[in-house]
């Protein structure tokens, strides 16, 4: 049989993979024609075939524990949600989506809420991984663009990484960097609080205190002015120089916990190369100052002027396969469609234009944190939940329980039927999983690939897009008739050309006339795709999306996070968010078994902890039993913990419900990625 080209369904890499339909499953191996990854997967790709076995489904729609048929479930959801906005207005319900739906998916729910419902209450487990990025890209470029492509990372003489273990959360990126390495000289610097794996192969590791990221790119372009290294010419194109740099000369060192010497070290690699990658994950984002320290790498790389072209760039790595996706149909609430603003009354009315929509949401609306805690105030009183599982994903995690408990109704669409949500709806509605599901992704280099179906849908589940619909049009509006995904997909490509007529980026209306054949057949391509420019890259020519068409230049303060106890947490090699798929795979599940805290050895001394043994980390009135491992990875007072656990009652290994619940002004990013704690034996 002839193999099916799809995409892998973890990270923001977004690798092609060609599928073999076996008797019990799938074959699975790297596609050699996919830019991304060129034949290459990591280990969690290549377990795709032990993930996809009808283990654990939900088989049928459920209206608590009764098995119905769709048409009821969708009369109720929709009469609910109708009901709801009758009596209290648009702004009661609300949609919490995923970084993990197609863009198919993701555009009906983004078009449904905004443009139908008229309230912006969309918001998705992408606030969790990327806002910051969104967030720095829009204050410094006037648009959410990211500059650069894959290849820049094998073009670049240094390529520096900012939180991220790229080494196991983007591993065939890093295996490209890796060959880049070994066949031109390519340096690494990781900058980090924890040796991870990818900080132990590095030229340079800098461990950061927790938080001090920006005081490090401020006291780099202190040094570069020093220097006599700022790109005057194209810094005539940019705002914000003077002030950013009085910020940045009033920051300590003695913030970012390095010696003079590790700094110095810093300074002659970055400033004295000129082709620098500076890429960064979820150790920038998900901090409650992400979007400054975002905004610190983008000042150094603006000042120097090293952007947009080859080798050289900021370069933000996104954590979900869609992240990107859902970032193109505007799917978080402070959003509009095609990258278009919300804020901005034209784009609201050429949006509202192509819909024929009845209303518009005029304002940004309520940001994951917010999301739930106007659940929990009762502000909120229909809630759908699609493709994510907040109660274990988000911080302050058993607050959210609470929340979702407390909700008048709601509903939960996932292809598992016990997932820690799932238990809580008054809705249960069957997805589609990956290998059925039908559509696009688009990966951290801004590049489009098919998602393909290997299979029919398992039992009744279907498409979430198609659910959308349904209730859209069972609650009276116009415009959700579509039959296929490849009509979605023609609708956005069309909008995105409404977009680039508006000076978007994001215009993919070469595929706007897209036939069912051609969606088909349709080969992994970068945006934009449109009569005036395919694909490449942005900025290096100075012209940027403010209305001024200047950059602007960002001034920090830079905040670090100070608690005698504070916990990083991450990810581990084998293992995706809460493990609802790749706890599926038995050798997934080998490489790290359980649960676990890293202490280093003085902690383990001090608080009496035996290795092998276990520890109570509590925070926020709940705590989490890890097993204890005992190493110098991490500093004392800066243990680590991954996230991806579960479990129903506060002594799992559930990270999440002990951080608190604090988020970044400025992109409402959640603070995940550390947290005052406290430590104890168990
Ligand atoms: Fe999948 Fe990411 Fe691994 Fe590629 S690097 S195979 S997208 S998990």
């Amino acid at each position: 049989m002839q193999e099916i080209r799809s995409t892998c369904p973890y990270c923001g890499v977004g690798c092609g993979v060609l599928l073999r339909p076996t008797a019990d499953g799938v074959e699975v191996r790297g596609d050699p024609d996919h830019p991304a990854n060129m034949g290459r997967l990591c280990s969690k790709g290549s377990a795709l075939g032990e993930t996809v076995g009808p283990a654990g489904r939900l088989a049928t729609p459920m209206i608590g524990d009764q098995a119905v048929a769709w048409d009821q479930a969708l009369d109720l959801v929709a009469t609910r949600f109708a009901d709801t906005i009758a009596q209290h207005g648009p702004e009661s319900v609300a949609l919490y989506v995923s970084g993990q739906l197609l863009t198919e998916d993701y555009y009906v729910a983004n078009k449904l809420m905004k443009g139908f419902i008229g309230s912006a209450n969309i918001d998705t487990n992408s606030r969790l991984c990327m806002a910051s990025a969104v967030a720095g890209h829009r204050r410094a470029f006037g648009t959410d663009t990211v500059p650069g492509l894959y290849e820049d990372f094998e073009k670049a003489d240094l390529v520096v990484l900012v939180g991220s273990n790229m080494a196991w959360c983007h591993p065939v990126l890093f295996q490209r960097l890796e060959a880049a390495r070994a066949s031109r000289g390519t340096r690494v610097v990781v900058i980090d609080p924890r040796r991870t794996p990818t900080a132990e192969g590095a030229d340079l590791h800098l461990p950061i205190a927790p938080g001090a990221d920006a005081a490090l790119f401020n006291l780099a372009l202190v040094e570069a002015e020093r220097r006599g290294l700022l790109d005057r010419a194209y810094l005539a194109q940019v705002d914000g120089l003077e002030a950013t740099l009085e910020a940045a000369r009033a920051t300590d060192p003695a913030m970012t916990g390095l010696t003079q010497g590790q700094l110095q070290q810093f300074y002659d690699l970055f400033l004295g190369t000129e082709k620098v990658i500076t890429a960064w994950s979820m150790g920038i984002n998900q901090s409650d100052s992400g979007s400054d320290k975002v905004n610190a790498i983008l000042n150094l790389h603006l000042a120097l002027g090293r952007i947009g072209k080859p080798g050289m760039g900021p370069f933000s790595l996104t954590g979900q396969p869609n992240a990107m996706g859902g970032r193109e149909v505007g799917g978080l609430a402070n959003m509009l469609a095609a990258h278009l603003n919300i804020e901005d009354a034209g784009h609201r009315d050429a949006v509202q234009g192509f819909w024929a929509s009845p209303t518009m949401a005029g304002k940004p609306g309520l940001k994951a944190v917010d999301l739930f805690r106007a659940v929990e105030a009762g502000r909120v009183k229909a809630l759908w939940i699609m493709c994510t599982n907040p109660v274990v994903s988000m911080p302050e995690a058993d607050r959210v329980a609470r929340a979702i408990q407390s909700c008048d109704f709601v509903v939960v669409s996932d292809m598992m039927a016990e997932t820690d949500t799932m238990r809580l709806a008054d809705v249960r509605l069957p997805a589609t999983g990956w290998g059925e599901k039908d559509g696009t992704v688009t990966n951290s280099e801004r590049r489009i690939s098919r998602q393909r179906p290997f299979r029919k849908p398992a039992d009744l589940a279907r498409a979430d897009w198609w659910q959308l619909a349904q209730v859209a049009r069972r609650m009276g509006f116009q415009g959700f008739n579509w039959e296929t995904p490849a009509e979605v997909f023609a609708e956005h490509a069309a909008l995105s050309g409404v977009a680039g007529a508006l000076g978007s980026d994001f215009d993919i209306s070469d595929h706007a006339a897209i036939t069912r054949a051609e969606y088909d057949a349709l080969q992994p391509f970068l945006w934009p795709a449109n009569a005036r420019k395919q694909g490449g890259r942005f900025f290096a020519d100075g012209r940027f999306h403010h209305k001024d068409g200047r950059a602007r230049m960002i001034a920090v303060t830079p905040r670090v996070t100070a608690a005698p106890m504070i916990l990083n947490t991450g990810r581990v090699r084998d293992h995706w968010h809460t493990m609802s798929r790749t706890g599926l795979a038995p050798r997934l599940n080998q490489h790290m078994a359980e649960p676990f805290l890293e202490v280093n050895p003085a902690d383990a001394t001090r608080l009496g902890l035996q290795a092998d043994g276990l520890a109570r980390v509590s925070g926020m009135g709940a705590s989490a039993l890890l097993r204890v491992t005992i190493t110098d990875r991490v500093a004392p007072g800066q243990p680590f913990a991954p996230i991806h656990w579960t479990g129903e009652t506060t002594s799992a290994g559930r990270v999440g419900a002990v951080v608190e619940g604090s988020f970044d002004p400025v992109s409402g990013q959640p603070a995940l990625k550390s947290g005052a704690v406290s430590v104890e034996a168990a």
